[in-house]
């Protein structure tokens, strides 16, 4: 995935204040990737930035794709970043500049950690299943392993975790004491759930992690909060546990936790680096192909070029506003 807006703004976001627990209810915003994509991306938020160490989350589809190609996301780079995939429907083909060529395909994990500087391609194959249905997800990396050399994760077989009306998988980290095996290199979570029609669930969650949950399907009530389709339920920190409530069609929600990302970052198109300056010699270093940046293997394909950068430096803002 990319932010293929065509004059991406700049973020940049500082730790915010440490409010303890708090009910934010936010509503994605909806961004074209391409000509053919249209998906909900609810983070970066104008007053959450970041859930932890998540910072960009993008919801696509349900899609009919069946008269279309689908997924058309060309190759570009990433810096400082991991990109998590999790499809619900469909499938879409990975490469990338390690040689990787990994289907993205339902409840198969894909994590790529960009670190030092990676390149990939996200493409629905030309023999593509009718429906597209799927959320990525990008992880700020903290300073000591933001440079780390590139590497790419698949699980197939990720935790369950069941409880009395509801199933799902847990991702990243631990929820309620199932824990994934993905690599990650802070402390964060991730689960996907599936609630049935009315049910409601408790999970314990760590007091020293901000989360949020994000519905994907249907109808849920967090933490007293009622939230549909699109909307993510800001938590903040300081609680241990976490009540969900699904709607009378039942509910498919993300939980997204993490230990509350203190360092300043700088967020442009695919980059994350730590000053405007960092970032556009990022860019400069993709434009003329330079060592970070190798090429896709085994394909020829098309190349996104980057858009031009901001010239006004826009000053940071906390990951979280205060006053609200
Ligand atoms: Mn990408």
């Amino acid at each position: 995935m990319s932010d293929l807006e065509r004059l991406p703004p700049e973020y940049r976001c500082t730790a915010g204040p440490d409010a303890g627990p708090e009910e934010l209810l936010l509503t994605a915003r909806k961004v074209w990737l391409g000509k053919t994509t249209e998906v909900a991306r609810v983070l970066p938020d104008r007053d959450v930035r970041m859930v932890g160490a998540w910072c960009f989350l993008d919801h696509y589809g349900p899609e009919d794709i069946s008269s279309g190609p689908g997924m058309q996301v060309w190759a570009h780079p990433h810096t400082g970043l991991q990109t998590v995939s999790w499809l619900l429907e469909g499938e879409i083909e990975h490469r990338d500049s390690l040689g990787s060529r990994a289907p993205v395909r339902p409840g198969e994990l894909n994590i790529m950690t960009a670190g030092h500087g990676i390149v990939h391609s996200e493409l629905s194959p030309p023999d593509h299943a009718p429906r597209l249905h799927g959320l990525q997800l990008w992880v700020a990396l903290p300073a000591e392993h933001r440079d780390t050399a590139p590497r790419f994760d698949a699980y197939a077989d990720l935790p369950a975790l069941r409880r009395p009306g509801v199933t799902g998988r847990v991702l990243v980290g631990e929820l309620d004491g199932v824990a994934s095996p993905a690599v990650h290199f802070s402390g964060l979570c991730a689960a996907d759930l599936t609630l049935d029609a009315g049910a409601e669930v408790s999970l314990a969650v760590e007091a020293a992690y901000e989360y949020g949950v994000f519905v994907v399907v249907g109808d849920a009530t967090v933490a007293g909060t009622a939230a549909t389709v699109d909307q993510l339920v800001y938590l903040g920190r300081g609680r241990d546990g976490l009540t969900l409530r699904a709607g009378v069609e039942g509910a498919r929600v993300l939980v997204l936790g993490g230990e509350p990302f203190t360092e300043e970052i700088v967020m442009w198109w695919n980059f994350i680096g730590r000053s405007h300056e960092e970032v556009a010699a990022f860019r400069a270093e993709w434009e003329s192909r330079a060592d970070r940046f190798p090429a896709v293997v085994d394909r020829s394909e098309k190349v996104m070029e980057a858009p031009p950068m901001p010239t006004v430096a826009l000053r940071p803002r906390p990951a979280r506003r205060a006053g609200r």
